[in-house]
This record gives C-alpha cells, structure tokens and sequence, in this order.
C-alpha cells in the first residue's frame, strides 16, 4: 500500500497553526494529528492525550532513552517531541498525518531518510508582526514574561522559513485551509 504523506506545519506561537489545523482535520477525510508529548504544564482548555501527552521530565527522559521519538527539541526551556508510534499508525494505512512542530523539529523530520518522498512542509505567517503580538495577548493564558519570550522565538521561527516548501499567510481560517488543501492534493 502506498504510505500516507506527513505534512509539518510550523509557524511561530499565536499564529493560529492550532485553529487552522482544527478545520483541516474537519474538512479532509484521511487526516491525522500526531499528538505530540511535551514536559510544558497544560493550558486552561488543554487535556491530555488531546492536545499533548503531558509528561513529566522524567517520563519524557525516559521515553527518548527507549527510542520512542521521531524527533524532539527544548523550546522554552521545556521538551516537545513527535512519537514515532503516532505517525506510523497512520502511515502504514496509507493515511496523511500532520505533525505541528517548531523548525529545529522539522529540520530533523526533514533529514530523516525514511519519510522523504512523503513530506510536505508549510510554515503559516501571521499577515503582520502587529497581529502576531495582538493574538499572543489576546490569548490570556500566557504570561508577560512567556509572551515575551514567545515574540523573541517568532523572529527566530521566522528566519528558517527558507527550510519549507510552501509558505501560507493567516488572513482567514477557511483561506489558509483552503490553501493548504491544494496543496496536500497538489503533492
Ligand atoms: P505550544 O507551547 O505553544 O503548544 O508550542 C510551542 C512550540 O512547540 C510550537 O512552535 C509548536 O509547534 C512546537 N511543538 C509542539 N509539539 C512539538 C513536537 O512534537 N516537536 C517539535 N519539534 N515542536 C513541537
């Protein structure tokens, strides 16, 4: 059977990769979300096994000693990591499976043999830097200091945007999905 394809898609924090991604999985059948594991605490709306395995340093440690990652990275001093099982249970069916992941992620996904006639990459901007800092307030759940720090990352995820094959501005939830649906059909 043909395996599925593995579509990252990157952007920096308050872009709306989340909501975007929520609309794709509604849209197109065949669609999967690798849940990725993180030692971050969870969000007010956030549960586990949902948005993220939340686990903690050690469980985390743990798991990358046994081999479980496909790839993992420290964003903001916590770890955020793809499980190799989340993508694989997909793929072998032949389905198509998103993993939203930082830069330094999709760099190592990118590099990985295994995959590389199956990826697609897109990195989502926000139409300005102004809207970008608008929506991380907007957010309330993140603190100055997070918020902060999150902008600093933004110029950074920013200047890595050469790594991926296609770039998709935020204007409009149903826009960007769209977009991103001709391209997952184009490939
Ligand atoms: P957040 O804390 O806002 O949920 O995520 C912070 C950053 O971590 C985002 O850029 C998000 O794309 C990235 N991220 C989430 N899961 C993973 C993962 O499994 N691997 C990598 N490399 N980055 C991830």
């Amino acid at each position: 059977m043909k395996k599925g394809q593995l579509i990252i898609i990157s952007g920096p924090s308050g872009v709306g990769k989340g909501t975007i991604i929520q609309e794709l999985l509604k849209l197109v059948p065949n669609l999967h979300l690798a849940i990725s594991a993180t030692t971050r605490k969870p969000r007010k709306n956030e549960t586990n096994k949902n948005d993220y395995y939340f686990l903690s340093d050690v469980e985390f440690s743990t798991r990358i000693e046994k081999g479980d990652f496909l790839e993992w990275v420290i964003f903001q001093d916590h770890k955020y990591g793809t499980l190799t099982s989340e993508v694989t249970k997909w793929v072998q069916k032949g389905h198509n499976v998103i993993l939203e992941i930082d830069t330094k992620g999709a760099k190592k996904v990118q590099d990985l043999e295994e995959f590389s006639h199956e990826l697609v990459s897109i990195f989502i901007m926000p139409p300005t830097f102004e809207d970008l800092y608008n929506r991380l307030h907007g957010r309330q759940t993140n603190l100055k200091e997070d918020i902060d720090s999150r902008l600093h990352m933004a110029g950074k995820e920013l200047a890595a945007i050469g790594q991926y094959g296609y770039i998709v501005v935020n204007k409009s939830v149903s826009d960007a999905a769209n977009e991103i649906i001709s391209i997952i059909e184009k490939e």
